[in-house]
């Protein structure tokens, strides 16, 4: 068996420790006779399953009691309506801020049900910074402000948040959940697509405060409308019971490899330094991003000639360092190093980047 460095922005890699476990536990789960895909998702066996997702995910991330946790489908572009339609309930305003295609994807779907104002873009400049915000330029009576924390496709995440008073934060913390610790108490709700640092696709996770739920519009679908999933702890319907259970082995495999998030920011925050000081210092391949907004999990780059990216990518893909073509609206590469991938593997690929240097210059 032969495994690369899987550098895809999602779905991406796994822990090796989480993929092994399961597989011991494909054929017969603690003795019951049976893999997780196949029990029902109302036997005790399952509920402890989905319980004990829940309780990791609460004490990793610190999430304070009056914030209930959801775990839906529909990837994050659900959330995209569902944050709307039952948050657009006051004033029908809400603020967004336009750092990337998913924020701005969010704010069309966002426009069908309200009034949205743009306070902020950063397309001027392809997306390579986090725009300075003035909260003069907020709307004082919306109903949330939302923002994309990490930008999976440019490379920028937010190292400081909007100072929105009363108006509730949300977030799209897709490609960032568990990366390092957040303040979810600074937030009304946080979603994030679990394929990028939390699982497999097929789970959405869903953090929000409980006042905000139960004031959906009328004409929400019912699997649309937080409180349907609130009022049957995320079982209204069948939950997508493998995603979460994999999700529980990822969250297993923080606290006994890292203890917590704080660690876990500390190794990345390694791993990525790695890969940037490398980029600041080469004179073939250049970071797209301003380094005070740089990404974490996330590294775009360049060498400034199509042909010549698309010749990396093609050796780099035959010595084992798979995916990092550049996501297509932006071209070049981009490295997507998130807490699964270890410090061995930038480290590596580092040593072939400075290789393919010496080879071409
Ligand atoms: C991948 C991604 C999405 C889209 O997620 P889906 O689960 O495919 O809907 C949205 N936002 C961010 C920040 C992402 O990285």
């Amino acid at each position: 068996m032969k495994r690369v460095y899987n550098f895809s922005a999602g779905p991406s890699m796994l822990p090796e420790a989480v993929l092994r476990k399961a597989a011991d536990e494909m054929l017969d789960y603690q003795g019951s006779g049976q893999s997780v895909m196949e029990m029902s998702h109302r036997s005790k066996v399952y509920d402890a399953i989905i319980k004990e997702a829940e309780a990791l995910l609460r004490e990793v991330m610190e999430i304070p009691d009056n914030y209930k946790v959801l775990f839906l489908q529909g990837g994050a572009s659900s959330q995209f309506a569902m944050v709307p339609l039952n948050l657009m309930n006051g004033s029908g305003k809400a603020d967004y801020v336009l750092t990337g295609q998913w924020a701005t994807k969010a704010q069309k779907e966002a426009a069908r049900y309200g009034e949205v104002n743009v306070v902020a873009s950063s397309k001027d400049k392809t997306f390579t910074y986090i725009p300075k915000l003035d909260p003069a330029t907020f709307t004082k009576d919306a109903d949330y402000f939302h923002i994309c924390m990490n930008n999976t496709i440019y490379g920028t995440k937010y190292h400081t948040l909007p100072e929105t008073g009363n108006v509730p934060l949300v977030a799209d913390i897709s490609s960032c959940i568990l990366s390092e610790p957040i303040d979810v108490s600074k937030f009304g709700l946080l979603y994030a697509g679990a394929q990028k640092n939390m699982g497999p696709a097929g789970l959405t996770v869903v953090i929000i405060r409980e006042d905000l739920v139960g004031h959906a519009r009328d004409i929400t679908p019912t699997m649309f409308n937080y409180q349907t999933h609130v009022d049957n702890g995320s079982m209204f319907n069948t939950p997508p019971c493998y995603a979460i259970y994999i999700a529980k082995l990822v969250l297993e495999w923080i606290k006994s490899e890292f203890g917590g998030l704080d660690k876990m920011k500390e190794y990345n925050e390694k791993k990525a330094k790695i890969l940037y000081d490398f980029l600041d210092g080469s004179k073939l391949f250049k970071g797209t991003v301003v380094p005070e907004d740089r990404s974490l999990m996330n590294v775009p780059f360049v060498t400034g000639d199509s042909d010549l990216d698309a010749a990396f990518v093609k050796a780099a893909e035959a010595a084992g360092f798979v995916n990092l073509k550049g996501h297509r609206t932006v071209g070049g590469m981009r490295a997507s190093i998130y807490n699964a991938m270890p410090i061995e593997g930038v480290e590596k690929l580092v040593e072939f980047m400075k290789e393919f240097e010496a080879n071409h210059q």
